[in-house]
């Protein structure tokens, strides 16, 4: 099994760490209430998808 020729310096891991970031996934302002909701799903907040009501709202 290889092994690391050196121990990985505080710098080179939290250079390494600066491409990690929090990831919203598909997650859109709906065209109808412009409330943030997730891709290909129904607007929780207004019920509707792809330009027309599908689930009544309160
Ligand atoms: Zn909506």
């Amino acid at each position: 099994m290889a092994v690391p020729f050196r121990k990985t310096s505080k710098r080179r891991k939290r250079l390494r760490r600066t491409h990690y970031k929090l990831q919203v996934p598909g997650l859109i302002a709906c065209p109808h209430c412009g409330e943030m909701k997730l891709s290909h799903r129904i607007c929780p907040n207004c019920g509707h998808y792809r330009g027309r009501q599908v689930v009544q709202g309160e």
